[in-house]
This record gives C-alpha cells, structure tokens and sequence, in this order.
C-alpha cells in the first residue's frame, strides 16, 4: 500500500505532540511500506510570520528583526529538543535551524529597510514556516529509526505559476512529483514534504493559500498513485455542521468529491478549497482522519456511489459575509452591468459568494467575504468615473451566507420547500437565494441575528445528525 499523509495544527504544537506524530507514522509503516508525509509548519507559525513580515515594514527597526528571529530560533530549537532524542541527529537539525534562520533573517532585514513588502517576499518569509518543520519532523522520525528525508515544495516537484499567496500548480508538475518522489520511495525512504510551498520554473518560492498544504498532499497523492490521502486534523472528519453551534452535528462517514468541494469552497474550514480537485480524475481517495482517535475511520472522500442516504448531508455558515446591492442606469442590459461589475472586481481579486439579479430592475446583488468589502466598494465605484453607470448601490453586512450541500438534492424535487418551511417555521425570511446548475448546493442568505437558528432548523429538518 502507498499512502500520503499530511500532519498540520496543533498535532505540531511542542516536541512532544511531533513526538506522538512521528510515533503514530510509524505504527502505520508497518503495515503501509510506501508512505510521503507532508508537514505544515508548527502550530501558530504562520500566523506569526504573517503577522511580523508587515510590522517589520512599518516599524523599519532591523534591531526588532533581530529580537524576533532570537526568539523564533530558540523555540524552533526547544521544540527540536523536546522531540529528538538521538543528540548527533538533534545536532544536525539545529544546524539545519540555523542556517535556515539565517536566510530568514536576512530577508527580513531587507524588507525592513527598503519598507516594501511585495507579495513574492511575503511567500518567500511565510515560507520559513513549513522549511523549518519539516527538518524538525524528519529529525524526530530518524530518531526513532526512519529513514525520513526532508524536501521543499519545489524539491519534491510542487511547480506552479506565479500567483504568490494562492499560487496553482503548473502543466508538468505530476511528471516532475513522481521523478522526485518515487526514487525514494524505491530506496526505502521516507519522504517529509514541505506542505504550503512550491517554487515557479524559475525557483522562486511561492504558497498556494492558507491551509494549503492539504493540497500539496492531495497534489502528491495523485501524482504517485497513492492508495488514499489522509489529511490528520483536531476534527472527527468532516461534520455535518459545526459542532460548536449545531446541536447533534455529527462526522459524515462518507462523503463525494463533488460535496466535499462544495463544502470546502463555502465556509467549511476543514479543507483547503483546491484540495480535491488533483485526486477527482485519478481517483484516490481522501481521508480526514482524527488525531485523538487514530483507529477511527474518519471520513472517506470518494466517488459518488450509486445511492445517496440523505438529501443534504451538511450545512456551512459563512458568518463574516456582506450583501452588495447594485443598480444600473444607462446600461443597455443586465449583461453589461454584469461585465463591468465583474471585471472590476476580478482585477481587484474580490472573490465573490453567490450571485443574483432581477432583470426588470437592472440590479445586480453580490454576496462577498466582509473582509474584502472596502475593496469592492472602491472597485465598484470606480466603474462610474467612465460614465454613469451605476445609478445606486448599497450593501449590507448585517447578514450570513449559508449553504446547504449534498449530491441527493440533485433531482430530488421538494429539497428547496423543505428549507423554506424550516426557515418559515422559525420565522426567519431569505434575503436572498441561489442554487448551483449541479444542484449539490442551494446557499443563501439571512440577516446575521437569525443565522444559527436557521442552521439549527435545517440541520434538523433534513436530519443531518441522524
Ligand atoms: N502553514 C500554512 C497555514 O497555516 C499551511 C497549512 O497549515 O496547511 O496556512
Ligand atoms: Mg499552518
């Protein structure tokens, strides 16, 4: 059996818990031979890295670099201690530690003089993150007799374009994957693969997006063939809601790629939203697997089987969202207010939720993530400085998105019914509502004060926890 697995979050807390990691790869190693593991960075580290690579800008003081990377360094290096207890190994790594510090301290040090923080140097410090786990995990499973070797992104073939912070692997990167990966897998290594990170054609370091390395994971497991992916996560697998505000929320055993994306691209954390889409043609399937329960099945995301149980297997709130209402004026048509507002915002790289429009009106509403809302406003209004176009426009952050997912709704008539009398019965009206051509999502939108009772009621409806 050949298998990849990805380990991020807290299970990379302190020494101790990638320890425990390193121990529980190895009690899979002895009925899996082939196995590549991805590495996210240590617990918090990415956030960290983001956060100072900005300050260090503003702040412009080289001697607060220098704290920082004292700091950043010493408890790299006393997680390194906790986890390693072979000395000559724990050696080696430190030294690892430490020529990577250097490189970081450098960049640093140069953003902070020139004052300019350029997306490709923001990937390229962000980056530290997960290059200095994966020296640390590979360290801890040699100390306990693996034969573990730590590569990069770009080193284990992850190319992708130059999109920095949400880079996409390129045409080619599979072939390239596989002459990295398989070689060593022949030799009988163990492979500990940056997740987060790849490299353009030129080498220039870039990160496919928060949460990523689930991606490169899902990327590596396709590329080799792997048997399945398992993606180790805090969860109990994926959840038919969130169990912090939806009573009887439970794990849904099995799941389809199509669902799992759905769930992913709207406001389900547990899976970075590209995720899926490597493994869809080749078929490998994913597991979400528990870290606190190892035995457990988790959930498996495979194909579609024949026969779904549930209509709608899980509902997903995206809490900070905001409603754009817009209105045109001298437009000949829908489509025309719809292109103008589309390709503003496109270039403006504000993602948009959900969609809708009455034609009689010529309005146009968007639903967009609220931390991108200054942005589309500016972008919006800037399509009237090339005549009037817009004759009115609001927007609304009072509101949640919500989405209802599940691959039995398609062609199952009355699922739409259902949810409006689950709202109705709560008293909860729709501001607004759309349905994909797949019919594997309807979502829409309520005013934020009504959304957990909405979610509760439909959950509860379809029989989501049952
Ligand atoms: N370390 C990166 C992040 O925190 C990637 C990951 O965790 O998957 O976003
Ligand atoms: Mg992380």
């Amino acid at each position: 059996m050949r298998l990849v697995m990805k380990f991020g979050g807290v299970s990379l807390a302190n020494g101790v818990k990638i320890k425990a990691v390193a121990d529980l790869i190895k009690s899979v190693k002895d009925t899996v031979k082939e196995q590549v593991i991805v590495t996210s960075a240590l617990f918090d580290v990415t956030d960290i890295l983001h956060e100072i690579a900005p300050r260090v800008v503003k702040e412009g003081k080289v001697e607060q670099v220098k704290e920082f990377v004292q700091g950043f360094r010493t408890m790299h290096e006393i997680v390194a201690s906790e986890a390693i207890a072979d000395e000559q190994i724990l050696r080696v790594v430190k030294g690892e530690l430490r020529e990577q510090m250097e490189y970081l301290e450098k960049a640093l040090i140069g953003i902070c003089l020139l004052g300019e923080l350029t997306a490709r140097s923001c990937d390229y410090i962000v980056s530290f993150g997960e290059r200095l786990a994966a020296p640390i995990l590979a360290g801890t499973l040699q100390s306990i007799g693996i034969d573990a070797v730590h590569l990069t992104g770009g080193e284990a073939g992850i190319i992708t374009n130059d999109d920095f912070g949400n880079a996409q692997v390129i045409a080619g990167a599979e072939d390239r994957i596989r002459a990295r990966i398989m070689p060593l897998l022949k030799d009988n290594k163990v492979p500990v693969v940056c997740g987060y990170i790849g490299e353009t054609k030129e080498g220039i370091i870039t990160t496919t997006g928060r949460g990523g390395s689930d991606y490169t994971a899902t990327l590596i497991g396709a590329a080799i063939g792997a048997d399945e992916t398992w993606l180790w996560k805090e969860t109990e697998g994926i959840m038919s809601a969130d169990p912090e505000i939806i009573k009887d929320a439970r794990k849904i055993p099995y799941i389809s790629y199509m669902e799992a994306m759905e769930l992913s691209y709207f406001g389900a954390s547990v899976l970075h939203p590209r995720a899926i889409e490597p493994v869809i043609e080749k078929k490998v399937p994913i597991r979400v697997k528990n870290l606190q329960m190892p035995e457990d099945a988790g959930t498996l995301i495979a194909e579609e089987p024949e026969q779904t149980d549930k209509a709608a297997k899980a509902i997903t709130i995206i809490e900070n969202a905001s409603i754009v209402n817009i209105a045109g004026t001298a437009v000949k048509s829908i489509s025309e207010l719809a292109a103008r507002i589309f390709s503003v915002l496109a270039m403006e790289r504000v993602d948009i939720i959900m969609i809708s429009h009455g034609s009689s009106e010529r309005t146009v509403s968007i639903v967009i993530n609220s931390a991108e809302l200054k942005r589309a406003i500016n972008a919006i209004q800037s399509i009237n400085t090339s005549g009037t176009v817009i004759r009115d426009f609001t927007s609304n952050s009072n509101v949640c998105a919500m989405g209802v997912v599940g691959a039995g709704m398609a062609g199952t008539p009355g699922v739409a019914g259902k949810i409006f009398s689950a709202l109705g019965n709560e008293g909860v009206s729709m501001i607004m509502i759309s349905q994909g051509s797949s019919e594997y999502n309807i979502s829409f939108v309520v005013k934020k004060e009504d959304a957990y009772r909405a979610a509760q009621a439909i959950h509860d409806m379809f029989e989501m926890g049952k």
